[in-house]
């Protein structure tokens, strides 16, 4: 029953935000919903969720029109230039920002559509090679040029932590995103807001929260095992 894993993922986080003297509403759950129907992404939906993650761009403007329009569509993996056009007036949010000619694409576009995108920047924080992201050093930079384009807000950074056994792993990981948010928020750089940190999955979301995550993107603890195997 989704109900039920759903319940428990909201137990776990209210528990990590008593722990960290933090306040349930400062921690938003974003479901993520990648290679699910959509009739349990409607399912979670009726039990009050309102903020859903994909990571391809194909299937989040197809569940954008399937589903009911006050979701906040969360877009979580990386963006290819050429696809932005089809999610800068659907994505509420998009995370995975991590070079300038990306920020430039939805710059343009957000222009021709008149509209302003919410930003993540992506920080590859543990320095691994088959992730995405900009490393910490090459944050800042990347933050301070991207804020210069139109039509691009920055709200905050991301990070996909290593795939590890034990989440106590991940909190150096997760300490250093947020370090690295104060201090680029100390800089006071126009068109810059540090107020998102999105960071900490199924495996890991409990310790992020401890370290100041504000969204948490959790798919296999509410939704259950993706199976990759039967769309390929
Ligand atoms: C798939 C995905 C998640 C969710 O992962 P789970 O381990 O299933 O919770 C979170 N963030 C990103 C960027 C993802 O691609």
């Amino acid at each position: 029953m989704l109900k039920d894993s759903y319940t428990e993922v909201e137990k776990k986080i209210c528990a990590a935000c008593n722990r960290a003297g933090r306040k349930r509403e400062d921690v938003t759950l974003i479901a993520v919903s990648k290679t699910k129907p959509v009739e349990m992404l409607r399912e979670i939906y009726d039990l009050g969720e309102r903020n859903f993650g994909e990571n391809k761009v194909q299937e989040l403007t197809s569940k954008f029109e399937e589903l009911p329009g006050d979701i906040h569509w969360h877009m979580i993996g990386h963006l290819q230039r050429n696809k932005v056009k089809y999610i800068v007036d659907k994505a509420y949010l998009i995370h995975s920002v991590d070079s300038i000619r990306l920020a430039e694409t939805i710059s343009e576009e957000a222009q021709k559509h008149q509209c302003t995108v919410p930003v993540l920047i992506e920080v590859n924080v543990a320095g691994e090679e088959s992730k995405f992201g900009v490393s910490l050093e090459c944050a800042e930079e990347l933050v301070k040029e991207a804020a210069k384009l139109p039509g691009i807000c920055i709200q905050g950074l991301m990070t996909i932590a290593p795939y590890v056994k034990d989440p106590e792993e991940n909190r150096p990981v997760f300490r250093k995103l947020k370090e690295l948010s104060v201090d680029i928020g100390r800089k006071n750089i126009n068109n810059v807001h540090m107020t998102i940190l999105s960071m900490g999955m199924t495996g890991d979301y409990e310790v992020a929260i401890e370290e100041g995550a504000t969204m948490v993107r959790v798919g296999t603890g509410i939704f259950g095992e993706r199976d990759y195997g039967k769309r390929h």
